[in-house]
């Protein structure tokens, strides 16, 4: 498969007032086109600083401190704030939990995904307006001129969720990333997003990148997935592998906690002993380590490194050492 965007050694950190939280210690992840990757994970994990860092809205404390992220033949860290806005909800986009973040509560959502249209491609106002009430036609709604002219708070959570989905696809990007885009929504209107979230990588095929500590949701849209523990990628491979072939431990203890009957059903993820770790004074070596049954004295003291152990699969774990290093 073609990759999309390629982000090496990202590091991330927050500069608090009780010390630095090393929130992504060096992220490897390639996306490819078209395809649907699942990052998951237990809250703190890293998976939306991943994402914010990808791109660049950390806010103050926090700061990218190492890596590239190449797009298009360019470092995304290296472009200036003015050059990032011109691919910032045009070549990529994000959706969030909470569509209210995305809109602003005065204007009407037509006049929102319009300025959207005229801003990056250059639309007139009719056709930015036009197009507007196209792309809420698109992603189903029903009566998308009314919507249009309705303002947030007239819509129902799961049209608002529609109509944040149209004005993130307006200029057809290249990434969509969506950070849990249905948690705040009831079961059915789950259901039906992600149904056209599906629908939609089939239609205009844009490549996602999808947040979710919902395991059936994994498996019901990805094709890949990144599991991810404090900070660090510690497993990927395609969504099969990882639910019928986990190969590090804590994707093990992810998925042997949940009956494989039960994959469509709404696991949460948060099923692994321990806590998870302070990441101002994270775990020295693996940073799993403390929570491992299999864990060796080489665990405390060396980071694994993400290794190839078959076909599309990758794990960072010691107990596969004898493998030979990934690239
Ligand atoms: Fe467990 Fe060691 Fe593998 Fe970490 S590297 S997951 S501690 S066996
Ligand atoms: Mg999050």
């Amino acid at each position: 498969s073609e990759v999309l965007i390629s982000i090496k050694g990202l590091k991330t950190n927050f500069y608090t007032y009780t010390g630095v939280v090393k929130a992504l210690d060096g992220i490897n992840l390639d996306i490819y086109k078209g395809e649907t990757l699942g990052l998951v994970g237990e809250t703190g994990c890293g998976k939306s600083v991943t994402a914010l860092s990808l791109i660049r809205l950390i806010q103050n404390p926090g700061k990218i401190d190492e890596g590239s992220i190449l797009f298009n033949g360019k470092d995304l860290i290296k472009l200036s704030e003015k050059e990032m806005r011109s691919i910032r909800g045009n070549k990529i986009s994000m959706i969030f939990q909470e569509p209210m973040t995305s809109f602003n509560p005065v204007f009407t959502i037509g006049s929102q995904i319009a300025e959207v249209l005229i801003l990056h491609q250059k639309l007139d106002q009719k056709a930015a307006w036009k197009k507007a009430v196209e792309m809420l036609a698109f992603t189903g709604i029903p009566a998308p001129e009314r919507v249009a002219n309705s303002h947030p708070h007239e819509l129902s959570g799961g049209m608002l969720q529609r109509a944040m989905i149209s004005m993130a696809l307006a200029c057809n990007p290249a990434l969509l990333i969506a950070d849990e885009p249905t948690t705040a929504l009831d079961v059915t209107i789950q259901a039906q997003i992600l149904e056209l979230m599906k629908d939609l990588k089939q239609r205009i095929g844009t490549s996602i990148l999808l947040i979710t500590h919902d395991l059936g949701v994994v498996s019901d849209v990805c094709d890949r997935v990144g599991v991810m523990y404090a900070g660090t990628i510690v497993e990927l491979a395609d969504v099969n592998s990882i639910f019928f072939k986990p190969a590090h431990p804590y994707t093990t203890g992810l998925i042997g906690s949940i009956p494989k009957i039960n994959l469509t059903s709404r696991q949460k993820l948060d099923t692994i002993p321990g806590s998870v770790p302070n990441l101002i004074q994270p775990p020295t070596g693996c940073r799993f380590h403390p929570r491992c049954s299999k864990c060796m004295d080489i665990c405390k003291k060396e980071k694994p490194l993400l290794k190839n152990i078959g076909e599309n699969h990758y794990v960072a774990c010691h107990l596969y050492d004898s493998t030979p290093e990934l690239r």
